[in-house]
């Protein structure tokens, strides 16, 4: 970083010299979103932010994934706002609909129970096909198949500081394979059955379950039980090719079979949290700290205010999530011997 902040003159000239031309050099790596045509606004934000914050610098390509053709509204204005490549891709329908071992009848039953007990999109179908869809397909989309690592964005997501290193190259010259910067518990209504899909995968694939896993993130008792805490997976960068492993694709196949993404309502969040934690090693999972993020309801704030200075931050250190009594980062440093920062006592 630049000691001292670049004049306007400076800064312009700067942007300029890199508009459409990367001074860094890039990875095999893509942004992705997954939308609808009505999202058009709140991506257009998210888009904003991404790039005032990083890729600006660095021209990443951008993949956009729907169950319906993207307009031409939708086209034009995420091309001009994205300064990579875009790129856009309609879901086939076999990856957005019903598995034929799925009893129709019992998914509705289950919508409408959760419905009336008021659970969070309890009684919608899309969500379920979504969750479905970035649990076990997204990563094998043809457009997708070409790139090493993705990043995924949602719609109306902020970050706050600049990011100054490559997050891409960060995870490719460091082996890591997932990340987070907000981590929780699930709402437990939601995924009543999953865990027990899970002990079974990992009976009938005892080899996809590494000793050096971070199985002590996500249960309390060596595996008996799940403790509900998963990364939330609206923000994530990861590795394409350990989704398209063998393991992450047999675990994924063996949920699906149980039905729980239509007859619960299990959340690709959790799916995708306890994958990486009983089936990579600990040390491949890495957590963001200097991306300072903002999804609905949470915000991921640096507390260390050097940090926040050095990389021009603007959110509100007050409302940092990490150290709050709903988060699991708590539990993610203490799992991992992390020492935590100065202040975190008092910033819950
Ligand atoms: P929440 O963050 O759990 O409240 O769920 P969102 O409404 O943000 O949905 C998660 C992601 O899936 C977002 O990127 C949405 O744009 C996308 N999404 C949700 N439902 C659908 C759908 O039916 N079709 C498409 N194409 N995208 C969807
Ligand atoms: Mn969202």
């Amino acid at each position: 970083l630049p000691k001292s902040r670049p004049s306007y003159e400076d800064f312009r000239a700067q942007k300029l010299q890199s508009a459409g031309n990367a001074t860094n050099e890039r990875v095999n790596a893509t942004f992705v979103t997954l939308a609808r045509n009505s999202d058009i606004w709140d991506i257009a934000k998210s888009i904003r932010t991404v790039e005032d914050r990083f890729n600006r610098n660095y021209n990443y390509d951008w993949v956009f994934l729907n169950d319906n053709d993207f307009d031409d509204d939708f086209k034009k204005l995420t091309t001009s706002l994205v300064s990579g490549t875009t790129h856009y891709g309609r879901i086939p329908k076999d990856h957005w609909s019903y598995p034929e071992w799925i009893d129709q009848d019992k998914a509705k039953e289950a919508r409408e129970e959760m419905d009336r007990k008021k659970i969070i999109y309890g009684g919608s179908e899309s969500y379920r096909h979504m969750c479905r869809y970035e649990s076990g397909f997204f990563f094998r989309h043809p457009l997708m198949m070409n790139y090493e690592y993705y990043w995924r964005v949602e719609p109306s997501i902020e970050l706050f500081c600049d990011i100054s290193t490559d997050p891409f190259r960060f995870m490719k010259e460091n082996g890591k394979k997932y990340s987070f910067v907000i981590s929780l518990y699930e709402y437990y209504e939601t995924i009543p059955t999953l865990w027990d899909s899970v002990k079974k995968f990992m009976n009938n694939h005892p080899e996809h379950i590494p000793k050096e896993n971070a199985m002590d993130f996500i249960s309390e008792d060596g595996g008996e039980t799940y403790n509900k805490c998963h990364f939330w997976s609206n923000f994530e960068i990861g590795s394409l090719e350990w989704l398209r492993s063998k393991e992450y694709i047999d675990y994924f196949s063996s949920l699906d079979q149980d039905g729980g993404f239509f007859y619960e309502r299990w959340g690709d969040a959790p799916v995708h949290s306890i994958a990486a934690a009983i089936m990579l090693k600990k040390e491949q999972i890495h957590f963001f700290n200097e991306i300072a993020y903002y999804h609905v309801p949470f915000t991921h704030c640096p507390i260390e205010e050097q940090t926040r200075l050095d990389l021009r931050c603007h959110c509100k250190p007050e409302e940092n999530f990490d150290w709050k009594g709903y988060s699991c980062t708590n539990r993610w440093f203490k799992v991992n011997k992390m020492e935590k920062p100065e202040g975190w006592d008092k910033n819950d």
